[in-house]
């Protein structure tokens, strides 16, 4: 009988364990709220992110694919990367593009103090501001990764919560694997996560060359399919 609680127990334990994973890191999760995933389904709109930058070359060889096709995108930056690269931060905001919050040093946020989040959030805001000249009123979680006191921080700085709904999973795929994952999700309103660095490593320790290779077929897929690309702004509640 007591064999039989201890595994029920277990396997309770269990489900709840996957269930709070699921809830904390899948970004179709609705556990923390709000959060922007998708934009609006009717017209085929899309709207293009890349997270982890500004690194070099990535970041300039993004930007020089998006002018020449007149995308515009939104940059999720680290605040350590923007103190390393302050001329790149500057010339995506100079190009037309928007920039979003995402940590400070790419912190997983799992299990942090609310003060520790509002820290990293802070002291990106500070960084952006003073190199571009505002403070974004979007942000990323690093991975995804939602944790407790981390929507109300956002309220309190008039911030939105933004995730995504497709991605080329550029992380871990070659540039064909990365075209071939993002036109898979390609639905209307999607939001398509990419990147231009890697967390807050250093120049040299940075490869997104996959993904700078698969960018130019991503534009020209989307657009034959009969996609428009548009600011992410264009997603979000207009306040
Ligand atoms: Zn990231």
């Amino acid at each position: 009988m007591l064999l039989i609680a201890l595994a029920s127990l277990a396997v309770v334990g269990l489900v709840f364990g996957l269930w709070f994973w699921w809830a904390c890191t899948v970004p179709t999760s609705k556990f923390f709220r709000p959060a922007l995933i998708r934009g609006p389904q009717e017209g085929k709109r899309i709207a293009l992110t890349f997270d982890d930058g500004p690194a070099s070359p990535f970041t300039e060889q993004t930007l020089a694919i998006l002018r020449a096709h007149e995308v515009p995108a939104t940059f999720f930056l680290c605040g350590k990367n923007v103190e390393a690269n302050p001329d790149l931060a500057r010339r995506i905001v100079a190009e037309g593009h928007a920039v979003g919050n995402h940590t400070y040093s790419h912190l997983l946020l799992y299990f942090q103090s609310r003060p520790r989040i509002a820290a990293e959030i802070d002291r990106t805001q500070e960084v952006i501001e003073k190199v571009v000249g505002y403070r974004p009123k979007i942000f990323r979680p690093p991975y995804g990764a939602r944790w407790f006191g981390l929507v109300p921080t956002l309220r309190e700085r008039g911030m939105h919560l933004v995730l995504w709904s497709a991605t080329g999973y550029d992380w871990k795929k070659d540039a064909p694997g990365i075209v071939a994952a993002t036109l898979q999700e390609l639905k209307p309103g999607v939001v398509i996560l990419l990147h231009d660095g890697r967390e807050t490593r250093p120049a040299g320790q940075v490869d997104r060359s996959f993904t700078v290779q698969a960018l130019p077929a991503i534009i020209a897929a989307v657009r034959g399919r009969g996609y428009q690309f548009v600011p992410l702004q264009d997603f979000l509640p207009s306040t």
